[in-house]
């Protein structure tokens, strides 16, 4: 039974002994669905999330052959029930089934710090806009239903949207990994934030760096009220913004633009502040 599944699946891959338990037995699916390329997105679920039908709540509408692509994922699945022509189809169903169970699992408790991993990894890529200096990027849905658009990654520092460097990432679903999860693991780890401006402190090796990081982050928030408002104030003046320029000078549409925005954001700055004062 084990020996067929991983034959099925990736033989290269596995070599679990021959009489396997349980436990091992439940990787084989999985494990091979993560390390086949173009994967790289992905973390694993635990075993536990996944036999909570409660978690999977729905998921039935939206997969066919639910419950066997589920066996399928759980590696309980046997060979035998399943004829040739539905193995196909199985597998695309299995692979659709982790994708919204992932995009559930990544935003619990024990799901973030896995992903947190992989962003301090970069695995998701780093931001291509110079000015972001290599900010890693996490993988966000421009929509929670499956089969409408592809994963897209947003950046933290410039708070935009990428497409994927690499076309085999470009084409997984980005209902995976669903419109909350960027947002959601910022709300809740605030000291991840990267800064608006300034070399990209987190990731990097520098001890100190990441000292000062940490003390900036942890005093803003202690700052009650008003404290969040001149953090806002502060962050808005030291935001990188790039300026177009022909033999040093500005560009006349583009200069007077940022002049615009940058007396909007001084008057609201000032509103802050005296906000601020009156707390
Ligand atoms: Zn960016």
């Amino acid at each position: 039974m084990c020996d067929r599944h991983i034959g099925r699946h990736a033989a290269h891959l596995l070599s679990l002994p021959a009489h396997c338990n349980r436990k091992d037995r439940w990787k084989v699916w999985i494990s091979w669905f993560l390390s086949s390329k173009g994967n790289e997105y992905f973390c694993e679920v635990d075993e536990d999330f996944i036999l909570d039908r409660f978690n999977l709540t729905g998921l039935n509408n939206e997969v066919a052959n639910y419950a066997q692509a589920l066996d399928l994922i759980t590696d309980n699945l046997a060979d035998d029930d399943i004829q040739d022509e539905l193995r196909g189809s199985l597998d695309v169903q299995a692979r659709l089934l982790y994708g919204l169970i992932h995009a559930r699992w990544i935003i619990t408790v024990r799901g973030l710090p896995k992903m947190i991993e992989k962003y301090k990894r970069a695995d998701f890529g780093r931001c291509p806009r110079v000015l972001c200096q290599q900010q890693p990027l996490l993988p966000v849905g421009l929509t929670d239903i499956p089969y409408e658009k592809s994963v897209k990654l947003y950046c933290g520092r410039c708070e935009d949207l990428y497409s994927p460097k690499s076309s085999r990432h470009g084409s997984i679903d980005g209902a995976y990994f669903g419109t909350t999860f960027p947002h959601l693991l910022f709300l809740v780890y605030p000291t991840l934030l990267p800064p608006k401006h300034g070399p990209s402190e987190f990731g990097s090796t520098s001890r100190a760096s990441e000292d000062t990081r940490r003390r900036r982050v942890r005093e803003e928030p202690e700052q009650e009220g008003g404290g969040e408002m001149f953090s806002t104030a502060a962050i808005a003046l030291k935001a990188d913004r790039y300026r177009p320029r022909i033999y040093g000078f500005q560009l006349n549409e583009t200069a007077k633009l940022q002049r615009w925005q940058e007396a909007i954001r001084d008057r609201q700055i000032s509103r802050l502040e005296d906000l601020n004062e009156r707390i």
